[in-house]
C-alpha cells in the first residue's frame, strides 16, 4: 500500500517503541515522516528532531522544521510519553507532575501547533496515544488520570477541529512490548519474558500487543478510509 505518497506526517516520541513503528509504517507507504523526541534509536526512518514535548518553543520548532523540509503537515500522531509508577501512598509530587506534563502538556503543545498550521492549509488527521491504563491500573493514579485526560482532549479537539476538515482519534493499546513495559517488569522485579508470557496468557487473543500493531491501526485512521471516522477511541489490546 501507498497511501501516504505525498503526505507529511509528525510524531512524538517517534524516536523508538510504538512512536518509531509508527515513523517506519507511513515511511513505507510514501510519506515524508518527522520524529520528535528527546532522543532515537539508530535505524528510525524519519528527520529526527530534538524535541522535549513539554516545551512550547520545542514543540512549535519541531513543527516549523517539518513544514520547512517537507513542505507541510498532514498527519500528527502524539506518542511521547513516561510512566513514574508508584501507589497512591508513595505517589511523589515529582511522579505526578512528569506524567502529567508530558502526556497532558505535550498531547496540548503538539496538537495546537498542529492544528495552527492545518486549520489554514486544508485540514489533516490526528492520533493520539491513551491506554488501557485510562480505565484504572494499580500503581498508575498519574498516568490513567493522564491517559482518560487525553480521551477527553480527543473528543473535545474532534468537535472543535471538524469544521476544518481535520480527523481527531485516540488509539488506546494494551501491552505492548517495547522499553515502557520492561521498565514495569524491572520495578516490580520480574523477568521481562516472564512478565510478557503473563500478559498474554491474560489477553484474549493470546498474545502480546507489537508495535506494529499499534502503528497499523493508527495508519488506518490517517488514511482516506477512516475519513469519516472522528472523535472516537479505539481499544487496541488483543480483546475487548
Ligand atoms: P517508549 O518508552 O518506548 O517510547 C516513548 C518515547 O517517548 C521515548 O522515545 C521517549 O524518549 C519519548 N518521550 C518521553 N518523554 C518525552 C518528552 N518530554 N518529549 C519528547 N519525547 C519524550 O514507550 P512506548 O511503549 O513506545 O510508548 C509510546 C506511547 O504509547 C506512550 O504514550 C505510552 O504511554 C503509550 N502506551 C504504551 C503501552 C505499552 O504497553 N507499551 C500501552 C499503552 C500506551
Amino acid at each position: 500500500m501507498n497511501r501516504f505518497e505525498g503526505k507529511v506526517a509528525l510524531v512524538t516520541g517517534g524516536g523508538r517503541g510504538i512512536g518509531k513503528a509508527t515513523v517506519a509504517r507511513f515511511a513505507a507507504e510514501g510519506a515524508k515522516v518527522t520524529a520528535a523526541d528527546l532522543a532515537f534509536d539508530d535505524d528510525v526512518a524519519g528527520l529526527c528532531v530534538e524535541t522535549d514535548v513539554t516545551d512550547r518553543d520545542a514543540v512549535e520548532a519541531a513543527v516549523a522544521r517539518t513544514v520547512e523540509e517537507h513542505g507541510g503537515l498532514d498527519i500528527l500522531v502524539t506518542c511521547a510519553g513516561i510512566i513514574r509508577d508508584n501507589l497512591v501512598f508513595k505517589m511523589t509530587d515529582d511522579d505526578w507532575e512528569a506524567v502529567i506534563a508530558t502526556h497532558l502538556r505535550g498531547t496540548f503543545l503538539a496538537t495546537q501547533a498542529a492544528q495552527a498550521y492545518m486549520t489554514q492549509h486544508g485540514g489533516g488527521k490526528m492520533v493520539l496515544i491513551s491506554s488501557s491504563s485510562a480505565q484504572g491500573n494499580r500503581g498508575q493514579l498519574n498516568y490513567s488520570a493522564a491517559k482518560a485526560g487525553i480521551q477527553g482532549m480527543t473528543w473535545t479537539l474532534a468537535i472543535e477541529l471538524g469544521r476544518f476538515d481535520i480527523n481527531v482519534n485516540c488509539v488506546a493499546p494494551g501491552f505492548v512490548s517495547t522499553a515502557m513495559t520492561r521498565q514495569t517488569a524491572e520495578r516490580i522485579g520480574v523477568d521481562f519474558e516472564d512478565f510478557q508470557k503473563h500478559a498474554a496468557e491474560e489477553t484474549p487473543l493470546k498474545r502480546i500487543g507489537e508495535p506494529e500493531d499499534i502503528a497499523g491501526v493508527i495508519a488506518f485512521l490517517c488514511s482516506e478510509d477512516a475519513s469519516y471516522v472522528s472523535g472516537q477511541v479505539i481499544y487496541v489490546r488483543g480483546g475487548p
